[in-house]
């Protein structure tokens, strides 16, 4: 009798819970593949901010609760993993960052710290690659070099057969052989470029340097990158990403030739990160990969020219790829002069704003009327005053509101300008990374802005007290997309050696916890992402990484030393660690 009296309740209750189901529209699939247990869980949900356990079902996390909650629910094809008392937090979002990044046929010169090196990487892999035409490649520093100063002879040495042109580290000098020169048909008479350089010896004859806008004359003849080229690219550093812990990305600068990539490896189901693109929002110009160097408005955009873009938001809606936003240049950078400031550089200079206020605020409306939300690259205090005006505009005109706009890197920005972030809600897209104080940013940014803007440059404490959201990110390529040195640097304003010691402007540093939130929940939210993830919570992607030691209580130096042992997207695991289980 008992028995049968369970049985009916059984049956009622089954009828309900399916009712349930069915009336909140959600499929029955309720199986849990995957619970964690025994660990540290920091959610990033102030619901719960802490737990020891989830349960994965299919891509979702299903429950965050005790290890005997969770364990409640497995059934006996369930997967166990007992997290050992380590932490978990949600999967971490780089919010700017540009993909597919460096090719895979390029030889990388980063840390070829001599000559002798420097030759035999060159040497090596132009062997390697009998079938590329010309050999390219990245990363070099002048300290490599005999008196800091570079010559084509140290390429022809190795190479002389091809054409080689290989950059510097930041991208703004490159170095040719004699070989390349040729093929450009650069000579002793070539004349300068405007915004570049051709250096040249004491006899008039090109040394194969090229700085700024002359490198133009260079990339001109490299053949563009494949599809194929693009494709494995893609592929490479979506591994190198997810190894970091990152499971969601914003490409701060989509090339429109590169989508059919993205698609490719989504069809292959080979996708380790959830992008979101941002093109540019007038045609790009000048520019090969790297940051566009001019956007002066050549004529008002129309309607009409929004079409390509309503296209490519109607084709990519997420969850693994999305389109939303656009993306525009205000200025250049602080250690090159060209970041628009209100007051002088020491040493002169206000840098120049790329676009004229009238036309920048027509350009983000029309976007802004269609419901596009736009991300403007602004670093000085002038341009970051520019692009809230034109936000400020767009609100005011069309009346519109909640479209996160959003101010890229915003590094040196006035303090009265502080409060409008949130009045307008406007996201700061900061990279932690740029406070890194190191040689660059102590003897050249740091002395370039003078010590009273220096001190709340690239402050992210001021933004959370003015109560901004944030989201943080790398400017990848430039910088490493690790989030874990970032979190470090955030939290120390100390290079990763230690020093200055107490930090760099001790002042701007945050806690774990903040950047925590900047690098997980705040990202989902500037890419409008959070109700499905961006938080370790019931009914979200399970987007996750269990790592090595409890970042939230070691001390913060020990952040560095601190690995990614699992990253999980969408319940399934991108990258494991090998000593991990
Ligand atoms: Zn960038």
């Amino acid at each position: 009798m008992r028995t049968r009296i369970a049985v009916l309740v059984a049956a009622i209750l089954g009828i309900v819970l399916g009712l349930a189901n069915f009336v909140r529209g959600q499929s029955a699939h309720k199986h849990v593949d995957r619970i964690f247990v025994k660990g540290q869980v920091w959610t990033g949900d102030d619901q719960r901010p802490k737990a020891e356990a989830l349960a994965i079902a299919h891509d979702k996390i299903l429950a965050v609760g005790s290890t005997s909650e969770i364990e409640a629910l497995a059934s006996s094809d369930t997967v166990t993993v007992d997290l050992k008392g380590r932490l978990v937090v949600p999967g971490f979002q780089d919010s700017h960052l540009h993909f597919p990044g460096q090719s895979v046929n390029e030889v990388d010169l980063h840390g070829a710290e001599t000559l002798q090196e420097f030759q035999r990487r060159l040497s090596d892999f132009a062997k390697a690659h009998p079938e590329l035409p010309w050999i390219t490649g990245h990363g070099w520093g002048y300290s490599a070099f005999p008196n800091q100063t570079v010559d084509k002879k140290y390429i022809d040495a190795v190479v002389s057969d091809r054409p080689v042109y290989v950059s510097e580290r930041d991208g703004h000098m490159g170095l040719a052989n004699s070989r390349a020169l040729q093929i450009a048909g650069i000579s002793g008479k070539t004349s300068d470029p405007p915004n570049g350089h051709i250096m040249k010896s004491k006899d008039g004859e090109p040394t194969g340097e090229f700085k700024e806008a002359a490198q133009g004359l260079i990339y001109g003849h490299i053949p563009p990158r494949s599809q194929e080229d693009l494709y494995q690219s893609l592929l490479r550093h979506s591994d190198e990403a997810a190894a970091a812990g990152l499971t969601s990305v914003q490409d701060a600068y989509t090339d429109m030739g590169a989508f059919p990539v993205f698609e490719r490896a989504a069809a292959a189901n080979k996708l380790k990160l959830r992008f979101r693109f941002a093109p540019g929002i007038l045609p790009q110009e000048g520019a090969r990969g790297g940051a566009p160097r001019n956007h002066k408005l050549t004529k008002y955009l129309t309607e009409a020219d929004l079409e390509p873009y309503r296209k490519l938001r109607g084709t990519f809606q997420g969850p693994l790829l999305k389109f939303g936003g656009v993306k525009g240049v205000l200025d250049g950078t602080v250690d090159a002069r060209t970041a628009a400031m209100f007051e002088p550089y020491v040493g002169g200079g206000t840098g120049i704003p790329f676009w004229e206020q009238d036309d920048l605020n027509k350009t983000v409306a029309l976007y802004d009327q269609e419901g596009f939300q736009v991300l403007l690259h602004a670093i000085g205090d002038k341009a970051i005053n520019m692009a809230l005006n034109a936000f400020e505009y767009a609100a005011r005109t069309n009346g519109t509101l909640g479209r996160r706009h959003r101010v890229e890197h915003a590094e040196v920005p006035r303090v009265s300008d502080l409060p409008r972030f949130k009045q307008l809600g406007v996201i700061a897209s900061t990279q932690a990374m740029f406070a890194n104080p190191d040689a660059t940013v102590l003897e050249n940014f740091a002395v370039l802005l003078g010590p009273e803007r220096a001190s709340h440059a690239d402050s992210f404490k001021i933004y959370d007290d003015a109560g901004a959201v944030q989201a943080f990110g790398s400017d990848w390529g430039v910088f490493s997309f690790e989030p874990l040195p970032a979190i470090h640097c955030a939290v120390t304003r100390m290079t990763p050696e230690g020093a200055p010691a107490g930090g760099w402007y001790p002042a701007g540093r945050i806690s774990v916890e903040a950047a925590l939130h900047h690098f997980t929940r705040d990202g989902a939210y500037a890419s409008f992402d959070e109700d499905i993830r961006g938080t370790l919570s019931p009914g979200k992607l399970a987007d996750l990484v269990v790592l090595s030691k409890n970042i939230l209580e070691i001390p913060p130096a020990e952040i560095l030393n601190t690995k990614v042992l699992l990253t999980v997207m969408g319940g399934q695991d991108t990258y494991r660690d090998k000593d991990f289980q």
